[in-house]
């Protein structure tokens, strides 16, 4: 179902979707080819590893596709089809979870190490989901019960989504699992680092408060908003960060077309409310903005013919980079120093003036900062003077031995090859003669490069490419790896991976040589493959970003989003439920109901 097309500048690739009718539109994706296009095709074929699985689950789908695209006309049934097509994949996914095992406390006395996991969020779910081992008795704590697929929460702030179909219970992802896995829905309040105990707190009414004991710790409780203490954002202005979030905006939004439809307002008034600002030009502030003008222009403006000249959507941006989107007035250069409940009240950069916009809905999304949870960890264990938790390369939080963290909570703190310089040396001088030989070289290079990868970086822009080809990684691992598209993810199937080879790994080390100590490490370092990313820009187009530039834009990239969205879902629950939703809203527009 994937054609492609090699011309001497380009290649095309057209796409035949394997989701329902709707999304069967040939759609063709047109790049050029330059010196990155090896990338790219690894980047696409990628894309496309995903269809190929669905393709095969996906064998009823066809013959009706095909009648659809002989007989466009028949698109009435669409729908039937979604609803149908949506329970015959649900029961598909139903006779596999029969012979799933019902979780059982963890008995006393059992010899099974202890793994406690923190948060239910990107990270802390791709660890679980890819944890495999069954010598592991796991407890996850979160607030969440549910594991929220943020890419998509954009869409949620206008109903393009709905907020139930892109998330997932944790029990329903550890259910099929061969690892106990018990859940408890609780905040942590503080990690003991010295005695291995983390103390939590019930989110229900009881608030109770527990402590659970831990061989192995993995920190995986996200970030917070951060508001740079600017005066009134906490009091008046909305996040795009959580679920509710998201659902908090969808009310607002409708609740300012609503009073400005009022009868007895004022013009000014009805502008303010009218006036939507976002915060932060960062991808999840533009894509907001985007969702909004969509909603706005495709919608709302038939719903609301007095009022719909009085629309604008602004974005405020501190620095001058950002994405031009048609339709949204743009403000970059403007730093937020305040926040009243009517007005927002900006400082310019580079002149230090201060002027004033009148709102009716703010957004702020201007980037994360670290939990006071994990501050006061970071306290005990000698990290107090930074602002991020810090992990090695292999995940574990420095300063501790069997603590892991990943995500938006920790930093990966990259070793610099000049401080252990004179332990690579001693080393890489196999013959201890003071000085090193070509051959001895080339053979610690390869350590040297896992370990430090930009000493491979360097080789590479220096062009010697012989000693990097040498040093390739396996093809085997690139594939694995690029399952995943976000970092958090790629950590937590890391973890997983490290954790189900423990043993085995440490009686045969597959790491790179330690060059401070003997031997070598357990397992090679972590590392995240940037595959590349996606930018919706509002009336069905897309950026995508593949590794190296900005390659393709316009309405086929839509079609890649869609698709790499849809085979990036949890569970065919959420994918049947996000692909409907994308129907129903092709077929019927966005609902506007204020519920
Ligand atoms: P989270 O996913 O935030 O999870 C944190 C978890 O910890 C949650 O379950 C939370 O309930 C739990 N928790 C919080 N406090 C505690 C506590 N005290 N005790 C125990 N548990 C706790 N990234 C991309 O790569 N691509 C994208 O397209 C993209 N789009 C995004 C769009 C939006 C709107 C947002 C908000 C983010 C987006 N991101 C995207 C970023 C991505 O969501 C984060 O990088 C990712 O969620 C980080 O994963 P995490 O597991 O570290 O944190
Ligand atoms: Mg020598």
């Amino acid at each position: 179902k994937l054609r492609v097309f090699l011309t001497p500048t380009h290649f095309q690739i057209s796409l035949c979707l394997p989701f329902p009718p709707i999304f069967l539109v040939n759609s063709s994706l047109s790049i050029s080819l330059c010196e990155n296009h090896e990338y790219r095709l690894e980047f696409l074929a990628f894309c496309f590893v995903n269809f190929e699985a669905e393709m095969r689950s996906l064998k009823l789908y066809e013959r009706f596709t095909k009648t659809f695209r002989e007989h466009p006309s028949i698109s009435r049934f669409l729908i039937i089809f979604a609803v149908s097509g949506g329970g015959l994949v649900a029961y598909s996914e139903a006779n596999i979870q029969n012979g799933a095992k019902i979780d059982e406390l963890p008995e006393a006395g059992n010899q099974k190490k202890r793994v406690v996991v923190l948060g239910t969020g990107w990270a802390g779910t791709s660890f679980l989901k890819n944890l495999k081992n069954p010598s592991y008795d796991v407890q996850v704590i979160s607030p969440r019960n549910y594991f929220a697929f943020t890419p998509l929460l954009p869409s949620v702030t206008v109903g393009t989504v709905e907020a139930r179909s892109i998330v997932e219970p944790i029990r329903n992802i550890v259910k099929k699992k061969k690892v106990n896995v018990n859940f408890w829905e609780a905040e942590c309040l503080r990690i003991d680092a010295k005695n291995k105990q983390v103390y939590c707190r019930s989110t229900q009414d009881v608030k109770e408060e527990f402590v659970v004991d831990y061989d192995y710790l993995v920190v995986a409780m996200g970030a917070r908003v951060n508001t740079f203490n600017t005066p009134g954002v906490e009091e008046n202005c909305l996040y795009l960060k959580e679920v509710e979030d998201a659902q908090k905006i969808r009310r607002r939004v409708i609740d300012c077309f609503e009073k400005a439809s009022l009868p007895d307002m004022s013009d000014d008034e009805r502008k303010r409310m009218l006036q939507f600002v976002v915060v932060g030009g960062g991808p999840t502030g533009v894509e907001f903005a985007a969702e909004l003008h969509d909603f706005v222009s495709e919608d709302l403006v038939k719903l609301y013919p007095a009022v719909k000249d009085l629309v604008k959507i602004s974005l405020l941006e501190a620095t001058d980079h950002i994405l031009n989107i048609d339709g949204i007035d743009l403000k970059t250069g403007a730093m937020v120093v305040k926040v009243s409940d009517k007005e927002i009240s900006t400082k310019e950069i580079k002149t230090g003036e201060i002027s004033t916009i009148p709102y009716g809905m703010a957004v702020w999304s201007t980037g994360i900062a670290t939990r006071p949870v994990v501050m006061d960890f970071m306290k005990q264990i000698g990290q107090a003077n930074r602002r991020v938790l810090a992990t090695d390369e292999w995940l574990r939080v420095e300063g501790t031995n069997s603590i892991y963290a990943l995500g938006d909570c920790a930093t990966i703190n990259q070793r610099r090859v000049m401080e252990d310089i004179s332990s690579i040396f001693k080393k890489a001088d196999k013959d201890n003669s003071g000085t090193l030989t070509v051959k001895e070289f080339q053979e610690t290079l390869d350590d040297i490069c896992v370990r430090y990868p930009q000493v491979q970086l360097y080789l590479k822009n220096k062009k010697m490419s012989s000693l990097v080809d040498l040093m390739k990684e396996s093809k085997g691992d690139v594939a694995r790896e690029s399952i995943e598209l976000n970092v958090a993810a790629q950590q937590g199937t890391y973890l997983a991976d490290c954790f189900n080879r423990m043993e085995e790994c440490e009686k045969q080390p597959e790491g790179p040589l330690r060059f401070r100590e003997s031997g070598r490490h357990r397992f090679r370092p972590f590392r995240y493959k940037h595959l590349g990313q996606f930018a919706p820009l509002g009336g069905e187009q897309t950026a995508a970003q593949l590794p190296g530039d900005w390659v393709s834009i316009g309405h086929s990239t839509q079609w890649l989003w869609y698709s790499v969205y849809a085979s990036k879902q949890v569970s065919w629950r959420t994918r049947s439920l996000v692909v409907s939703d994308w129907m129903r809203r092709f077929i019927f527009g966005r609902d506007s109901s204020q519920i």
